[in-house]
């Protein structure tokens, strides 16, 4: 299928890996050009030669915290993009009663104040355009707290509030607004929340997948690759009429029906 999305111009954020990285390829492979972002200065700029090589399209990599209004700046300087993808690394898991002031900030600022930050800056021009995309990366957690994930689970409760009014309020003026909840996909988040239970537990990386397999109706982890394709259909001209919706991709893990 054809998106009809090429030469449209895309700023996707946390990039350099994982699911940004898996949205980043797949508006590479529709024809757009791409602004990408993450810290790390050394990824960023292979991912973004990777990308380049394989896909023809432009790609200019911006290293930068995006949590912060620095970062934020150094991103958007590069231009207001045709298509916004949000995103930033998650916050860590623990026990209700370990997080003070502070960490909720921190949590605030990465996973529901930089991307309201960032629709700010960029919806105005993308309406006066009379055409934008923006797609947020939240969590299955929203439809389903995790546990352990309680500032993940605030977080992004309080963007998802935010999007549920913001994007009825631009869907008229051809600026669509959806999120993607993932499930466990695999990546080095999936990682991260794999290596404690196997240390808990005193068993091997694959034997703790392979039990979390186990809670998934596909039976696995998702890809980045599927992620994205996901995202580019979100940012395609056919997703005009599809407004303000959180649309899980878990492999069926969550089980619920609306
Ligand atoms: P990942 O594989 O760890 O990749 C994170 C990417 O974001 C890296 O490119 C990283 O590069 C960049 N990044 C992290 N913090 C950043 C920051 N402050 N500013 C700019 N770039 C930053 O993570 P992922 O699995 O793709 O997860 C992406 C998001 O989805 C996270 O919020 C995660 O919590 C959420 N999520 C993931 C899963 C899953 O199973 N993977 C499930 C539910 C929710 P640098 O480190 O160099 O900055």
């Amino acid at each position: 299928m054809d998106l009809g999305i090429r030469g449209k111009t895309a700023l996707v954020c946390a990039s350099s890996k994982g699911l940004g990285y898996g949205c980043a390829e797949a508006l590479a492979q529709a024809g757009c050009d791409l602004v990408i972002n993450a810290r790390g200065a050394e990824a960023l700029q292979a991912a973004a030669q990777r990308l380049a090589a394989q896909h023809g399209v432009t790609v200019t990599p911006v290293a930068a915290d995006i949590t912060t209004e620095a970062g934020r700046a150094a991103v958007l300087a590069e231009g207001i993009p045709n298509i916004l993808v949000t995103n930033a690394g998650g916050p860590p898991p623990g026990h209700w009663s370990d997080w003070d002031r502070d960490d909720f900030i921190a949590a605030l600022d990465a996973n529901m104040l930089a991307p309201i930050a960032l629709m700010k800056a960029c919806l105005p021009e993308m309406a006066a355009r009379g055409w934008g995309r923006v797609v947020n990366i939240t969590s299955v957690s929203v439809k389903a707290p995790i546990p352990q994930l309680g500032l993940s689970n605030a977080a992004r409760a309080g963007l998802t509030g935010y999007i549920g009014g913001t994007a009825r309020q631009v869907a008229g003026q051809g600026v669509i607004v959806n999120n993607l909840l993932p499930g466990i996909h695999a990546t080095d988040r999936a990682d991260a929340l794999d290596r404690p239970v196997a240390e808990r537990e005193g068993i091997g990386m694959d034997e703790a997948r392979a039990r979390r397999f186990a809670t998934i109706p596909a039976g696995r982890y998702g890809t980045p690759a599927e992620f994205g394709a996901a995202c580019a259909f979100l940012c395609s001209q056919h997703a005009g009429f599809i407004v303000g919706q959180n649309i899980l991709l878990d492999g069926g893990a969550t089980n619920v029906i609306m």
